[in-house]
């Protein structure tokens, strides 16, 4: 191993002194924090220390009825009435506090949620804002749309995200819900609910008409409540295939519409031709980015087999120099797992790995001892019957598998029961259309990895979900069209 693995860095970390969390968090219903009629209560804690972060309010059916009025409320008598340049104007307003809050908002992530704070930073935050800001610009360009002159909101609509982008994935809703005439009540994720929390708190700075953002915070039993109430037009949900079904069995029949963005076990394709230094790079951004806690993941990665060693020991190296622990600390690649839960998910997995035959790899590092940690992993010699050939993982293990003709890494990446991302790496532009145009994959990128823009629809096919967010086609999921 070369020399540059004894680079030592000095730690550079974040204040936490930047984000005032309160020691106990209402229900933001209808414009105001309000403490739950349940009397429930729970807490968050930073899974990168396992220290308590703060007792959040458990909300049970009296209080999503009261969310759900709110939202009812404010969309008959406020939201649908405003001329949609007016409602472009607060989406505005919300985009530009998000900017000069970014800071503030990505050391709240990273304490919540345990990644790196260089991600919260460069990714989650930015990203949530310029999600703000493109579709403040589509309030009073609806028309545009294609779906009509005249397209109109559903009405109240339901969210419920995951833990693993939390502040992002409410911009993914909130935004597009909000541009479209819609009112909305979000649901975060148990593990994750305080940046959700702190949007509230942006919702008030901004002015919002009271109601037209409502955050209740709880369990997969709040969220199941929200889905059943008879009162709600639109179900919009991110999360795990399995949760994904069982909404979908639960709206089956009533007037409900619903955007599902569930699972994935993307195919990262590295043909022989291609460019291996850039190729690597974008395998490690590819799984590693988030600690593999991506839906879009490049979790299967197939090599032609006749670059295989030479692809596998620079990547190997690579991983090497991959910087795991403190969420805080700058200089992290690698932060904490989300949960003790999810660690358990990821253990179980890769063991089925060893037991079914496929050999591990992992660089030495230390694990911090507090909190949950999973180091980067790679499986070699993994066949498509492999359960880490098939299943989300939803962590840093990436599972190797090789190929001998182009048409062999179709056959194989297209064998999965999901379809949301792929990456195609080679040197030729007619192979990367040759190959885009026979996957059956939503999102597609070529010679990089896990690029995002709120302009560019993204969704999958089959078990990965129904219907697009982003861009023009994500508007669609929250407007009646004309017909
Ligand atoms: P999950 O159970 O699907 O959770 C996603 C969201 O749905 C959370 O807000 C959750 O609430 C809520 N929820 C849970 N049960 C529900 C129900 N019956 N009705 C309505 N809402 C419900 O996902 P998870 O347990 O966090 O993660 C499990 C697996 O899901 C992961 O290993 C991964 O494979 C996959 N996952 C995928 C994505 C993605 O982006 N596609 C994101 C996260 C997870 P609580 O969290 O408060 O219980
Ligand atoms: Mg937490």
């Amino acid at each position: 191993m070369s020399n540059v693995n004894k680079f030592e860095y000095a730690p550079a970390p974040e204040s936490s002194a930047l984000v005032d969390i309160k020691s106990e968090y209402g229900l933001f219903i209808n414009g105001k924090f309000v403490a739950p009629k349940s009397g429930k209560t729970f807490i968050t804690i930073n899974p990168a220390t396992e220290e308590v972060l703060s007792k959040i309010a458990y909300a049970e059916l009296a209080d999503v009825n009261l969310a759900v009025a709110a939202a009812r409320g404010a969309f008959t008598k406020t939201w649908s009435k405003m001329p949609p340049a007016e409602r472009g104007k607060y989406l505005f307003k919300i985009a530009r506090i998000l900017q000069e809050r970014t800071r503030e908002f990505a050391v709240l992530e990273t304490l919540d949620n345990g990644k790196p704070i260089r991600e919260t930073r460069d990714t989650d935050i930015p990203l949530a804002a310029a999600h703000f800001f493109y579709h403040a610009g589509w309030a009073d360009k609806l028309s545009y749309a294609g779906l009509g002159q005249n397209p109109k909101p559903y009405g109240v609509a339901v969210q419920i995200i995951p833990w693993n982008f939390p502040m992002l994935m409410l911009a993914w809703k909130i935004a597009p819900a909000l541009a479209a005439g819609n009112t909305v009540v979000l649901k975060p994720a148990e593990t994750t609910p305080l940046t959700a929390l702190l949007f509230a708190e942006v919702c008030q700075q901004a002015g919002l008409p009271a109601g037209v953002v409502n955050i209740i915070t709880g369990d997969g039993a709040t969220g199941s409540l929200l889905v059943n109430h008879p009162d709600v037009d639109k179900v919009a949900f991110t999360g795990s295939t399995g949760v994904g079904k069982a909404i979908a069995k639960a709206i089956a029949g009533s007037k409900k519409s619903a955007t599902l963005e569930l699972g994935g076990k993307g195919a990262n394709i590295v043909f022989e031709d291609a460019a291996i230094d850039e190729a690597v790079e974008g395998i490690v951004n590819g799984i590693f980015f988030n600690q593999g806690h991506v839906c879009c993941a490049g979790s299967r990665l197939l090599i032609q087999e006749n670059i295989q060693d030479e692809l596998l020991e620079k990547l190997k190296e690579r991983i090497n120099l991959i910087r795991i622990g403190n969420p805080m600390d700058k200089n992290t690649d690698l932060g904490a797992i989300n949960s003790a839960a999810q660690l358990g998910r990821i253990k179980a997995l890769a063991d089925s790995g060893d037991i079914e035959g496929a050999m591990r790899w992992s660089p030495s590092c230390t694990l911090p001892t507090a909190g949950f940690w999973y180091p980067p992993t790679i499986f070699t010699g993994v066949s498509q019957s492999h359960r880490i050939a098939r299943e989300e993982i939803f962590g840093p293990v990436l599972s190797v598998l090789t190929f001998r003709t182009p048409q062999e890494a179709i056959e194989k990446a297209n064998n999965t029961p999901f379809g949301l991302s792929a990456g195609i790496w080679t040197d030729k532009g007619s192979k990367i259309l040759w190959t885009a145009k026979r996957l059956r994959a939503g999102v597609i990128w070529a010679n990089t990895f896990n690029k995002f823009d709120p302009a560019s629809p993204f969704g999958g096919y089959k078990e990965s979900g129904w219907g697009r967010e982003g861009g023009r086609h994500g508007l669609s999921g929250y407007l009646k069209g004309d017909n």
